[in-house]
């Protein structure tokens, strides 16, 4: 009899896993399952499911290789029930566990639908609190409490003393500075063309997935080929070892940069294993640490890239589990309009979100200031309803899990939260767009023109959202130098771009081409 079922689930992929610590092997069965329901809660782009999947089934081998035993659920599998409750049930039926040992998963959804596992199969079900993380639920909400708003970088500083990362012997920070964030919104040079990052030839089993994904899914967002991606610790981190080698040293100067033809730039493009458990966060955080030590790269580079990990993704995290299930529910600009169907198809003749939805169907990757600045932000100006974006993330990028997904989408893309996480919305003209990459040069709209039908709609977009959410967000003291500079405008200059906004917006949710 199976004494132990020990479902594991696909961002759950690490040999150290909480769960798989006191596996009894010749009592234990792990289960793995490949199911129809989660692959499409959200239409998950075809490029995560595969590189999801072909993890998944690179980590069973991995256990089977140990002499554990598994059952593992593939999504052809004629009996599947395509819903984790329902293999739940059928596992419990067919290996009769004494009891069900589980990771907290990264999803509020999932932790509630876990929760009716006991009743439902009739047995003790212990869900462990996940420890792969470098700041747990319960100490990031002794952080959190009595502040108000709870700001990524006091948190990461007391990160950085915690695990002694970039820190000198008498306390400070190396370089005398917590954050070298100045040194890192270079503009890209023209011609610029960074190294590529490492490709991993996909292998047997690989093509077998992509093969099944292109089968199940024929009709899914999402181009299968090329699929660069690594499924196992040893390729992600040589993939991430490639980075630190080639790419690190001009990370920071130009991690805000958006250039076409140039997916990746000096990003490390190692979320992904990160967040399903290929790659270790403090582990790739002390490697970046040592090439600065070791002269490989510069302290802006490394700091930029520790700030990542070791602050925005554990403050993130902890985000997620202190204010879920809540914080999802809230809109505090009450933006209603539906998900344009442009962020499927990229058909917009607004050259940057045409740009950065191609990239995106094409590797289920963007780096962060695409996400944050093109289509959050457009997402944002337009009012786009919090679940429609949040929904269309979650789907597209192959990192994105609910608990990283959802803060940055909520609370930093769309203020939806109202400030909870950042002390501004990140709204901003054209201009900066225009600053940060070479999108413009291409564009049917003109970026210098801030009026009329020719004018970018980011111009008049930036300053409707200031006049729409005035109540609101006048009084911020970030925000005082629009809000004056807007007080200068003529009331006709107001009412045109009033009037602009209202004809822009109105041709979106006609579905017209914009
Ligand atoms: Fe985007 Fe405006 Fe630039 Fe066109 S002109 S690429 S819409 S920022």
């Amino acid at each position: 009899m199976t004494a132990t079922l020990r479902p594991i689930f696909a961002d759950q992929l690490s040999r150290g896993l909480v769960s798989l610590c006191d596996l009894d092997r010749d009592r234990d069965v792990v289960l793995m399952m490949e199911v129809r329901g989660e692959a499409t809660h959200v239409p998950h782009h075809r490029k995560k499911i595969a590189f999801l999947f072909s993890a998944m089934r690179h980590f069973a081998a991995t256990l089977s290789r140990e002499g554990i035993t598994l059952r593992y659920v593939r999504l052809d599998d004629p009996e599947n029930s395509h819903s984790f409750a329902g293999e739940i049930a059928r596992a419990v039926e067919t290996l009769r566990p004494q009891r069900i040992i589980a990771t907290q998963p990264g999803e509020w959804r999932v932790l509630a639908d876990m929760r009716q596992w006991k009743t439902q199969a009739g047995l003790p079900v212990e869900i462990l609190p996940d420890d792969r993380f470098l700041c747990s639920a319960q100490r990031f909400a002794r952080w959190a409490e009595g502040r108000k708003q709870l700001r990524l970088e006091f948190f990461y500083r007391e990160m950085r003393r915690e695990t002694g990362l970039l820190m000198r012997r008498d306390g400070t920070p190396e370089g005398g500075q917590w954050n070298f964030d100045q040194d890192n919104r270079k503009a890209p040079p023209p011609g610029l063309i960074p190294p590529p990052p490492l490709s991993v030839e996909p292998d047997a089993l690989t093509r077998e997935v992509i093969e099944l994904v292109a089968r199940s899914f024929p009709e899914g967002f999402g181009d299968l080929d090329p699929f660069p991606y690594a499924v196992t610790p040893q390729d992600a981190q040589l993939v991430f070892e490639h980075f630190v080698t080639e790419r690190l040293a001009c990370f920071g100067d130009y991690q805000d940069a958006m250039l076409r033809g140039q997916d990746w730039l000096y990003h490390g493009v190692i979320a992904l294993y990160l967040n399903c458990g290929l790659l270790d966060p403090l582990s790739v955080c002390r490697r970046a640490e040592r090439a600065w030590s070791e002269g490989q790269a510069p302290l802006n580079a490394v700091e930029g890239f520790i700030r990542q990990i070791l602050g925005w993704r554990e403050y993130v995290r902890g985000l997620y589990w202190l204010e879920m299930p809540g914080y999802a529910a809230t809109n505090a600009l009450d933006a209603q309009r539906p998900l344009p169907e442009f962020y499927w198809t990229g058909r917009t003749d607004m050259a940057c979100i045409a740009a950065v939805v191609d990239q995106t169907r094409r590797l289920a990757y963007a780096h962060h200031i695409q996400r944050l600045m093109v289509t959050g932000q457009f997402a944002l100006l337009a009012g786009i309803a919090p679940r429609e974006i949040e929904a269309w993330y979650l789907a597209v990028y192959a990192d994105a899990f609910d608990w990283v997904e959802l803060p940055n989408t909520h609370g930093m893309a769309i203020f939806a939260d109202g400030g909870r996480m950042a002390s501004k919305p990140y709204a901003a003209s054209g201009a900066y767009i225009d600053r940060m990459s070479d999108y413009c040069g291409t564009c049917r709209y003109d970026v210098k023109k801030k009026l009329g039908p020719r004018a970018c709609p980011f111009n008049y977009l930036y300053w409707d959202f200031l006049m729409r959410h005035r109540a609101r967000l006048e009084g911020n003291p970030r925000l005082s130098m629009p809000y004056r500079n807007l007080a200068r405008f003529e009331p006709e200059r107001r009412e045109a771009i009033h009037q602009d906004a209202t004809r822009f917006l109105r041709a979106m949710e006609r579905g017209e081409r914009i």
